[in-house]
């Protein structure tokens, strides 16, 4: 999920929340509220815009949070008991209190629906990086550790890397900070793009990464990385000008066991990942 885009459509969700709940009060003041002998509108006249909101959002990725179908069905409740005391009211009837507080349910059940959704979205921005788009330290370590516990018990090997751009600050010095940017994006992108699904890379640091390889040892874990080193140095980006911007990177590598904390562990990778930079970096380090 793009930050921005979950954002966008965070926006548009709480827009059309408001519009909902003014369309309640409407109805509310047109029907409930009204003067002495007015005309009561067909509800369906008074516009919500939550239904197109929602009806829209469906390829968002707002809706691929858990609640989501949910809204729409306790929206359209909200709105069919407004409708059965609009046609009480029509039919000369009085709306007594408990057809009120029934309405007033179906509310407070639908408000609060879309504030637990609101709260995973925002939960969900929390953990990610603005600018790459990956995990960022937010809920690492424990995320880390409950892969350390997984893979000794299913005695299945564990890798955790970092990486660590090469000359960072000549690229930011020499390019500018959104040319900086630009490099960190890029190089998210290529590690997003070549680890598997269950992998995950965290934006550790400014312009460090750290990836958690469940199920690949050192050496296998090491493979990825040539890979990705050697994808990072083809990224042939180039600034405004057309100046090319070289990018490299240097990584390095251990391995979990049962003696090893995952703290122990981002030291030997770190430990890893230093030498490569002593021994002319754009090159995978294994810890020993
Ligand atoms: P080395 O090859 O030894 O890693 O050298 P380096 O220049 O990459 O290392 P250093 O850690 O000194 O530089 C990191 C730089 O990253 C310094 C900091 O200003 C920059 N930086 C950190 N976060 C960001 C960011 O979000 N955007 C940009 N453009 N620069 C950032
Ligand atoms: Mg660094
Ligand atoms: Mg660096």
């Amino acid at each position: 999920m793009k930050p921005e885009e979950v954002f966008a459509s965070l926006t548009a969700f709480q827009q059309a929340l408001a519009g909902h709940f003014d369309w309640l009060h409407r109805w509310y003041q047109a029907v409930l509220n009204r003067e002495e002998g007015a005309r009561i509108p067909d509800p369906a006249s008074i516009a919500c815009p939550f239904d197109h909101w929602h009806r829209n959002a469906g390829d968002t990725p707002f809706a691929q949070f858990s609640g989501f179908a949910q809204l729409a069905v306790e929206h359209d409740e909200v709105h069919d008991k407004a409708a059965q005391l609009s046609g009480r009211a029509q039919a000369g009837l009085t709306v007594t209190t408990s057809d009120y507080e029934t309405l007033m349910m179906s509310v407070l059940e639908f408000g609060a629906t879309a504030q637990s959704v609101e709260r995973e979205v925002w939960k969900v921005l929390a953990t990610v990086d603005p600018l790459t788009g990956l995990a960022n330290r937010q809920s690492m370590r424990s995320h880390l550790m409950g892969e350390r516990d997984r893979s000794l018990r299913q005695k299945l090997p564990l890798a955790l890397a970092l990486a660590d751009i090469d000359h960072f600050k000549k690229i930011n010095d020499g390019f500018g900070h959104a040319q900086g940017d630009k490099v960190l994006r890029a190089v998210a992108t290529v590690l997003k793009a070549t680890v598997r699904p269950y992998d995950v890379v965290y934006r550790y640091g400014g312009e460090e990464f750290l990836l958690c390889l469940p199920g690949t040892n050192a050496e296998n874990g090491a493979l990825v990385l040539e890979r990705i080193r050697a994808a990072i140095e083809a990224l042939a980006l180039s600034d405004e000008r057309g100046t090319p911007i070289p990018v490299t990177a240097t990584f390095g590598i251990a391995e979990i066991n049962a003696d090893l904390s995952v703290d122990d562990a981002i030291e030997q990778a770190d430990r890893a990942l230093y030498d490569g930079k002593l021994n002319g970096r754009n090159r995978v380090v294994i810890a020993p």
